[in-house]
């Protein structure tokens, strides 16, 4: 089973994957990960990804698609996309690169949730520096703060997710990501899924649509 999630920034599209990796087995395949270890890393690539990263929007096709690529190559399949694609245009990539290599997206799936609820995930999210591990300061804090409970690496807060920039994402995702919905409605492999609750709520939600 391979699958698209997409949705807002902050809807919980890396906890839900961390889910799917942990119960289903799947491979977690996130181009915000990747784009993050590479700008880590701080080669040519990644120093040119950052400046569109902390601004809110969309790093270049090219970087994007050529981070996807290699990551496709190196998995066997069974894989849940989580961040890309994020355009129509990178969607039709996406077929392209899939169709090349016999391989079916089988799920798109949309999760969705009001506006307040996003803005209070994003603005709480702390990031484990280490292991990437991801913590809310209300809903899901660490047991110890600032501390991630499983490697003890330090959590930090992505510039990205500052109040400001994520007006600016909100706005990217509004004209960039949501007509996705069609797309994949098209394409008859589009599924809603509603992700305001407990996250382990949300995941009971989504691995329904993944049985039916
Ligand atoms: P995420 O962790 O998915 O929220 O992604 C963080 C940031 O990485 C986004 O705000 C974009 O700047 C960039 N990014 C991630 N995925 C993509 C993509 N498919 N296309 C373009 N930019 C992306």
């Amino acid at each position: 089973m391979n699958i698209v999630l997409f949705g807002p920034p902050g809807v919980g599209k890396g906890t839900q994957s961390a889910l799917l990796v942990k119960k289903l087995g799947m491979v977690h395949i996130s181009t915000g990960d990747l784009l993050r270890s590479s700008v880590k890393e701080g080669g040519a690539l990644g120093l040119k990804a950052k400046s569109y990263m902390d601004r809110g929007e969309l790093v270049p096709d090219e970087i994007v698609l050529e981070m996807l690529v290699g990551a496709i190559n190196r998995g066997n399949g069974n894989f849940v996309l989580d961040g890309f694609p994020r355009t129509v245009a990178q969607a039709r990539a996406l077929d392209g690169l899939l169709e090349s290599r016999k391989i079916k997206l089988n799920r798109a799936l949309f999760m969705e949730i009001d506006d307040l609820t996003l803005k209070e995930r994003l603005t709480g999210r702390r990031v484990c520096r280490e292991c990437g591990a991801v913590y809310h300061v209300k809903f899901e804090p660490p047991k110890v703060e600032g501390k991630c409970d499983s490697c003890s690496g330090a959590l930090y807060q992505r510039k990205d997710d500052s109040e400001e920039v994520i007006g600016v994402r909100l706005a990217t995702y509004r004209k960039e990501t949501a007509p996705l919905k069609d797309y994949y409605e098209k394409a008859g492999i589009l599924k809603a899924v509603d992700c305001d609750g407990d996250s382990m709520v949300v995941f009971g939600r989504l691995e329904k649509f993944l049985k039916n």
